[in-house]
């Protein structure tokens, strides 16, 4: 059934058919050279923090008692918290960086370095307690004492310390899956401040910085646009194009069992760059919902004035989407994603969508070009559950594709079948979205089906 206000039909662009026109303003090339530039600057970065430590260092105070130990507690600070710059820089959505990596890379990325500065940063607060009691020939607690009474800023360093610990524990996986999601995001946001109690500390007592006014000045370059790029682009941005869009729901649209169309209308929608599959993190702005964003892939490319995302209730906050009241303003964070068609390596593509995953597909395949010969895969537990396949087939029909329904239990539904549904799967691009799961099970199938690995494609349903 077509919605009153979002018409979904698709028309090929300049089509006689159409109704209402798709977005005018594609979304940004993504250029891989930026993130290559960027990990080689990090690279470098790290190489020039070990430096600046060894340097700062002469034999004699090697040699002095405790100097050793001293030594690497000022090597372990350093780089601990260099790598924690580097930490927030890959969660700082840069547009450039995000769209040739996508949001999930990053964080992947994010979460296998974190061990590194935190132990690093534990590291250099015990050594070089140690190092100092043995110099002053004193205990450790005395010495601990001492620090906090004596040194400057050595006590915001110490709350520092403990908020990293504490943001560490609660990110230990078996710990954070029994937390709320948005409890353990607000304990997180807290490492803000850490670094910022730290930062003090360090350029008041780091022998790297005290007496070099040239390493003070760029190490706190450094830093003020680390703050600069987050503050622009996790708030700033957001805000301002919340503002430019005045995005408001104006209907919401029966998909399927749970599951809900969500039609906003907004201004300037024309002047929004975004490509077919990427996502936005979504805050409704109504009671219960305004203090948290979540992820939602685009349904379909932006007709301006309208915007539409689909959402299965899996949750308290997918769940509530359905009962969200015309009028309900929204914020918006994003696009992100590189799930889009400029991922694309070869000309023929194959999309497979887990249940909710046929937003991404959707949105996606609208995007792509009408040679692409696409093979559509839809996977689902039930009939009723195959949201949108009405809308699937026809964008499918137009390009003179295919599209298959897999519909029934895992036991009964194999994704080995693959190969059976395209035999030609090895010359085509994969793209696969929907819970982790399942997107986990159908990559791992077309690798060892011979589909090379920068022609897999994936966004999973989680972050
Ligand atoms: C890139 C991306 C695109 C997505 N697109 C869609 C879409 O188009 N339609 C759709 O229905 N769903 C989509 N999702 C999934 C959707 O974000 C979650 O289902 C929703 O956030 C669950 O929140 P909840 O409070 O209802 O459920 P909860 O009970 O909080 O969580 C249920 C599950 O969702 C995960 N989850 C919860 N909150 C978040 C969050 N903020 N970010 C990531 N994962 C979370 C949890 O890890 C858990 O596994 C997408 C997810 C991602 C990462």
């Amino acid at each position: 059934m077509a919605s009153l206000t979002f018409d979904p039909t698709y028309a090929p662009h300049g089509g006689r058919h159409r109704r209402q026109s798709v977005i005018s303003r594609p979304g940004a090339v993504p250029r891989p050279v930026v993130a290559e530039v960027a990990t080689i600057l990090a690279g470098l970065g790290f190489g020039a923090c070990v430096a600046l430590a060894v340097t700062a260092e002469s034999w004699k105070q090697l040699a002095a008692p405790g100097g050793v130990t001293m030594f690497l507690g000022n090597l372990s600070g350093l780089a601990g918290t260099y790598l924690a710059l580097i930490m927030v820089l890959l969660v700082s959505r840069v547009p450039m960086v995000e769209r040739v990596l996508g949001q999930d890379k990053l964080l992947a990325s994010h979460r296998r370095l974190a061990p590194w500065p935190i132990s690093l940063i534990v590291a250099h607060a015990v050594l070089l307690t140690f190092a100092y009691a043995e110099a002053a020939r004193t205990g450790v607690w005395y010495q601990i004492g001492a620090f906090i009474r004596s040194y400057p800023n050595m006590l915001t360093a110490t709350v520092a310390l403990v908020v990293m610990v504490a943001i560490a524990v609660t990110s230990v996986y078996s710990i954070r899956r029994r937390l709320r999601r948005e409890t353990w995001w607000a304990v997180h946001l807290f490492m803000y401040l850490a670094l910022a109690l730290a930062f003090t500390h360090e350029i008041a007592l780091g022998p790297s910085f005290v007496g070099h006014p040239l390493t003070r000045f760029v190490w706190s370059v450094l830093w003020a646009s680390t703050a600069g790029l987050v503050l622009v682009y996790r708030f700033g941005l957001p805000l301002f194009r919340t503002l430019r869009h005045r995005l408001e729901v104006v209907e919401i649209h029966p998909e399927g069992p749970g599951t809900v169309s969500v039609i906003c209308r907004g201004k300037h929608l024309d002047r929004l760059a975004v490509a077919g599959g990427q996502f936005f993190e979504w805050r409704f702005l109504t009671k219960g919902m305004w203090w948290q964003a979540h992820p939602f892939s685009l349904s379909a490319l932006p007709r301006p004035p309208f915007l539409r995302l689909t959402v299965k209730g899996i949750g308290d906050y997918s769940s509530a989407v359905a009962r969200l009241r015309p009028g309900t303003r929204v914020a918006i964070e994003g696009p992100y994603g590189a799930f889009t068609t400029h991922a694309r390596r070869r000309s023929k593509v194959v999309l497979i969508a887990g249940g909710i995953g046929v937003t991404a597909i959707r949105s996606l395949l609208e995007d792509l070009p009408r040679d692409c010969d696409p093979v559509v895969i839809l996977r689902a537990s039930s009939a009723e559950e195959l949201a949108l396949a009405s809308e699937v087939a026809e964008l499918v029909r137009h390009r003179k594709g295919r599209v298959h329904e897999l519909v029934g239990s895992r036991s009964e539904v194999r994704t080995d079948r693959l190969s059976e549904l395209v035999p030609d799967l090895q010359n085509r691009d994969v793209y696969v979205s929907g819970p982790e799961e399942f997107v986990n099970r159908v990559v791992a199938t077309v690798l060892r089906l011979g589909v090379p690995k920068d022609s897999v494609h994936f966004e999973v349903y989680s972050l």
